[in-house]
């Protein structure tokens, strides 16, 4: 068990954030005074440390940079209107994070450095939430493999890092989305499940041939028929037709498990929908919009939290929508909000208080 005594904090002499303005700052592009850095060797986690940002030196044969044992998270920090600061669902990362370490054959990492390590660098950089609407602090912990030595096998050798940065609205305009027919994401079988650093880079020139098209991001489907839709981009995605909100299930390993995904599902079902968690089919969705019954379509992640689908297209068929009409999204996009804010009541106990 390791206590706050046992972080070794070393703090900055002059705080950067006088340089910088935190109105309308773009994402993650700045970071914060300090980063938390802890090893594994031999088989256990030194001591972690917390140290002003920095660069780090690493050799040219550090394994990550070759074989790919490198994953992520990604969790947001808002201020309430006490100048608090809270953090949202940081436990449900903090078990995702070990899930996707275990696929990447990489080491459990302990609650007492990941949320312990987390709360500690919040509250030292907690003049760094930014105090406006739609702004947060970014929170991004990450392990990568450090052996040095170019051989094909797990890492004995890892760094678990975390590093902050303040960000504002991140995709907020209504996005034009293609159905991918050619490239994939995840297959049964695969990593998609988890937040593995490669599924990143994987999806990066699909996504540009959609871009070249005019379309904001690609919606994934399936490898074997391309029919049953999986994620849009690197968000979880919702169809709301007729009554029901439907989203992917996770059954196939396919879908990364969002933290947001899960919560809009609480929140859906808070207002009055049925939620089903199923596999839904592209015929099923153009069924759905030629009959009058698609209503809303959105993405839903931690940088984003929610983001509105105006378009949809798949082959040479067309779905067009007037999100100014939309009721749902924006009424969940509103309430997950005002919890984070410290603006409604937490009901379903999501903050964490640093
Ligand atoms: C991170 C991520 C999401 C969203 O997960 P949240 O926990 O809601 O941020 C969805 N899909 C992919 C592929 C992701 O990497």
């Amino acid at each position: 068990m390791i206590a706050a005594a046992d972080f070794n904090i070393t703090k900055v002499q002059r705080s950067k954030l006088n340089d910088i303005n935190l109105e309308n700052i773009p994402f993650g592009k700045y970071f914060t005074d300090h980063m938390l850095e802890v090893d594994y060797e031999d088989g256990e986690w030194k001591t972690p440390e917390i140290k002003p940002y920095q660069p780090l030196l690493i050799a040219p044969s550090l394994a990550a940079l070759h074989y790919g044992q490198s994953i992520f998270e990604g969790i947001k920090a808002y201020k309430n209107p006490k100048g608090e600061a809270n953090v949202f669902r940081p436990h449900d990362n903090f078990k995702r994070f070990n899930i996707s370490a275990e696929r990447m054959q990489m080491p459990q990492v302990p609650e007492d450095i990941f949320i312990e390590g987390l709360r500690l660098l919040i509250e030292l950089d907690k003049n760094w939430i930014p105090n406006q609407e739609d702004h947060s602090l970014y929170i991004r912990p990450f392990m990568f493999s450090t052996d040095e030595m170019i051989g094909v096998r797990p890492s004995d050798k890892y760094k678990f890092m975390i590093i902050l940065s303040p960000t504002g609205p991140y995709y907020n305009n209504p996005m034009r989305i293609y159905v991918e027919e050619q490239y994939v994401r995840a297959v049964p079988g695969g990593v998609g499940y988890a937040k593995a650093a490669g599924n990143y880079g994987a999806a990066m020139y699909a996504t540009a041939e959609a871009k070249k098209k005019g379309y904001d991001q690609v919606l994934w489907t399936d490898a074997f028929e391309h029919k049953y839709v999986q994620e849009c981009g690197t968000m979880n995605v919702f169809f709301i037709i007729g009554d029901e909100a439907i989203t992917p299930d996770l059954g196939a390993g396919t879908i990364l498990a969002g933290v947001t995904r899960d919560s809009v599902m609480e929140t859906l079902k808070d207002i009055g929908l049925t939620v089903k968690e199923k596999s839904l089919s592209i015929d099923e969705i153009i069924d759905a919009h030629k009959s009058g019954l698609l209503r809303e379509v959105f993405g839903t992640g931690t940088a984003a939290t929610i983001s509105l689908i105006k378009e949809l297209r798949y082959k040479e068929y067309v779905m067009d929508f007037d999100v100014d009409l939309w009721k749902i999204a924006p009424e969940v996009k509103s309430r997950l909000n005002q919890i984070r804010y410290g603006l409604a009541p937490d009901r379903h106990n999501w903050m964490f208080k640093i």
